[in-house]
């Protein structure tokens, strides 16, 4: 705890002055837990702890696209909530933590006086025969009873700059000093950093961005991406599951004729619902589904230690590598293959309302209503109604004549889509990326 008396966790790290680097780092398990619950993170809690000022690709736009949007575009009031404060499936685990990384209040639930047993995780749901939820449950979890959350406790951990965290040890702290090229009269200085949840909010940016975060937090480095290369295959091959909800997307895109760059395009409802539904789902699961997070920052080091060292207890394995989304996040079109939790209880409530459409039984999918309306979206994925105004707008900002303009009609497959959301994480242009010829 630090002396205003905000939860902290310790960690010690090993720093070389001379060279302004962190080596490695030890810590016991409050700290590694915290580091690993950022894998049960959904996307959208990550940019909005951020300020929406993540800059991993595109996501601070769609974020953004969707506190801009009318709510009469989507299926309900409630469902801009879901995605701009997304609920974390591993609600129980995380509130055990140390120090806490969302600033939703996660044991919240809301229920109806009148109609006994009907409940919500989301505010502003009604129920099914009245309309409201005048009532507010906490359902605690038991906090303090169980020492152990992810990682086993009663030991050291290690963790190098680049976050592959192992169990400490002799052996591990010998190869580590000969892969870093150091002598034992090293000049090695020795800081223990108290991190409140700010602090570790600001690890998890590094993290995505960085191979140094921990270099970048101590020494307090601007956070800026890393540059790389969008990998050539955006996909790693996968086994082709087949998903029965998909369905081929239509969109038209604006493009320059000469193929370098595109405008915008128009697009409807299931595509802004599948691209809106990527704010629910967690970090773990977006390594699961394509493999790796980025060729850049060094989350992906994090993932691979639970899978590959004897760190994390066997039960907890599945919740960091792949998290599922509380029930009724899921979208309409589940491309990536996330498991979505069957609907719950909360103490005596057992009905849980479907946010998206709070009839009796209602099992709408969708974030966003189905209808006539076109969407606009911006190469970096900004989502907004279409309209002559801001065709205009765009097309006045890319300062192309519009005789050197063409408009292309596209039908997107699952793969297109997959790629479109693998540089939507990727790229500050993920329609040009995907879209046109290389
Ligand atoms: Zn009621």
């Amino acid at each position: 705890m630090s002396s205003d008396g905000e939860s902290t966790v310790a960690v010690k790290l090993f720093i070389d002055k001379e060279k302004k680097r962190v080596l490695f780092a030890e810590s016991d398990q409050d700290f590694v837990d915290v580091l690993f619950s950022f894998l049960t993170l959904p996307l959208g809690t990550i940019v909005r702890r951020l300020g929406k000022q993540s800059q991993v690709g595109c996501l601070d736009e769609l974020y953004k696209s969707v506190e801009n949007l009318g709510e009469d575009h989507f299926q309900t009031k409630p469902c801009k909530t879901m995605l701009l404060s997304p609920r974390n499936a591993a609600a129980d685990h995380l509130g055990r933590l140390k120090v806490e990384l969302d600033d939703i209040d996660q044991t919240l639930f809301y229920a109806c006086k009148r109609h006994m047993g009907y409940f919500s995780s989301v505010p502003d749901v009604g129920c099914p025969f009245c309309g409201t939820m005048d009532i507010t449950i906490r359902e605690c979890s038991e906090k303090g009873t169980l020492d152990e959350i992810f990682a086993k406790s009663r030991t050291k951990f290690v963790i190098t700059d680049d976050l592959q965290v192992a169990l400490s040890s002799t052996a591990l702290m010998f190869s580590l000093m000969d892969k870093l090229g150091l002598q034992e009269q090293a000049n090695i200085e020795e800081v223990v950093l108290q991190l409140n949840s700010n602090k570790m909010i600001s690890l998890l940016a590094r993290a995505l961005l960085s191979k140094q975060p921990l270099t970048g937090l101590y020494f307090d480095v601007t956070i800026t991406p890393d540059a790389f290369q969008l990998p050539e295959n955006l996909l790693a091959e996968q086994a082709d599951e087949a998903e029965p909800m998909f369905k081929a997307i239509k969109m038209r895109i604006i493009q320059s004729k000469d193929g370098t760059s595109v405008l915008y395009a128009e697009v409807g409802h299931d595509f802004v619902d599948i691209f809106f539904s990527l704010l629910c789902i967690p970090i773990g699961s977006i390594i699961k589904a394509f493999g790796e997070w980025s060729p850049n920052g060094s989350i992906d080091n994090l993932y691979k230690s639970v899978n590959e060292e004897a760190c994390v207890k066997q039960e907890c394995r599945s919740l960091l590598l792949s998290p599922k989304l509380p029930p009724f996040f899921g979208c309409s079109s589940n491309v990536l293959h996330v498991e979505e939790l069957p609907s719950g209880s909360v103490s005596r409530y057992n009905h849980e309302v479907n946010p998206k459409e709070p009839i009796r039984g209602g099992t709408c999918r969708a974030y966003v209503k189905e209808g006539s309306t076109n969407f606009m979206v911006t190469d970096d994925l900004h989502i907004s109604n279409f309209s002559l105004a801001n065709s205009l707008k765009a097309i006045r900002a890319a300062k192309i004549p519009k005789e050197k303009l063409v408009e292309k009609e596209l039908t997107l497959d699952k793969t297109q889509v997959l790629k479109l959301l693998r540089a939507a994480m990727l790229s500050r242009g993920a329609l040009s990326s995907v879209l046109l010829p290389k």
